[in-house]
């Protein structure tokens, strides 16, 4: 089959490997559509801490169900995992990209999302980007026919905005500062706006400031406008919540300085080095911070309000691009040259 492989930084082409062989316990999908996110970016440039080389990437993808293995008994299925019913070949999923371990600590309290033995589809395990990938029946969600390609593969990262918001206790009164406005801030927005939030954004780039504007951001602002806090927006000028969504050291700091007394800053960019936090900060105004990892039982949640028409994707058009310009737009994407929030490679 086909496969888009990264050999090492900078170094990707589509070749001819194996076709995967059948486990139990999993399904062999023909993906229709995968993302290139924001992780596979990093895994392309060097800067995913858990990739190891070579790597298939892809973990964004709606697919279409081809062969289904024998069930695995003697797997565990942690709380919030599911089984889809009525699974059969021939029909779209979209998917969990992590496999958890089942056993351990948060997987048994339902938080699978956080194993620290998890293996991730297109990180630890050969992804979709592919003529065929193979993952676990229990991460699968089956996709109703009217829900578009293109919509059903951005199900994974609205889901990661979802899972922030839950993380964030996000809701109706809220105000919510979100730093970064690529695909992850942007969903963040459309899931904080759809439990009846208020947003604002802080972005550098114009285009992306823009988007933000489209999508439902009341004020979208540039990090340096943001020093003495938003004006009269939010309480006193601080968000009740800000969500750090630009995976940058500094933002950390930002989103402390920004938030309100008693607020929460959900964290949800992922970096090597350490981040210095302002002690003071974090004590003297009582504030939570909470990690954003993945996704929690949120994956067939996003679905449903996909399928509902409850996100108002608006302006949100995905980029298309044949799987074998795939190592073009990984390098385009990498060089800030593509001015699209999405671009997803079609098998
Ligand atoms: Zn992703
Ligand atoms: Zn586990």
């Amino acid at each position: 089959m086909r496969s888009l492989v990264i050999h090492r930084p900078f170094q990707a082409s589509v070749e001819e490997v194996a076709t995967p062989r059948m486990e139990a316990g999993w399904a062999l999908l023909r993906p229709i559509l995968t993302g290139i996110c924001g992780s596979d970016l990093h895994a392309y440039s060097g800067h995913q801490p858990f990739v190891r080389y070579p790597v298939i990437p892809g973990h964004e993808t709606v697919a279409t169900v081809v062969e289904i293995g024998e069930p695995d008994i003697a797997g565990s299925l942690p709380p919030n995992r599911w089984s889809p019913g009525g699974l059969r070949p021939g029909l779209r999923v979209t998917l969990d990209p992590a496999v958890p371990c089942g056993r351990c600590y948060s997987c048994r309290m339902g938080r699978y999302n956080a194993c620290a033995k998890q293996q991730v589809i297109g990180v630890h395990k050969p992804g979709a980007m592919a003529d065929f990938v193979l993952a676990r029946t229990d991460c699968l969600c089956i996709v109703p026919d009217h829900v578009p390609d293109s919509v059903a593969a951005l199900t994974e990262p609205l889901s990661i905005g979802r899972q922030a918001c839950e993380r964030g206790r996000i809701g109706a009164g809220d105000w919510v500062g979100i730093l970064g406005a690529g695909m992850v801030g942007l969903s963040v927005l459309l899931q904080a706006r759809a439990r009846g939030a208020r947003c604002a954004v802080v972005e550098p780039v114009e285009w992306r400031r823009i988007l933000a504007r489209d999508l439902g951001a009341e004020i979208t602002v540039t990090p340096e406008a943001v020093a003495d806090g938003l004006g009269d927006w939010g309480e006193d000028g601080h968000p009740t919540v800000v969500v750090e969504a630009a995976g940058r050291p500094e933002t950390l700091a930002l989103a402390l300085n920004l938030v309100s007394s008693c607020g929460r800053v959900v964290v949800l960019g992922f970096w090597p080095d350490e981040i210095r936090v302002p002690g003071p900060v974090v004590v003297g105004k009582e504030v939570n911070v909470v990690g954003s990892r993945l996704h929690c039982g949120t994956i067939q949640k996003t679905v449903a309000q996909l399928a509902a028409g409850a996100l108002d994707l608006g302006p949100l058009e995905p980029a298309i691009v044949p799987l074998v310009e795939g190592p073009e737009a990984f390098e385009a994407l990498s060089r800030g040259e593509l001015e699209v929030s999405k671009v997803l490679l079609r098998a």
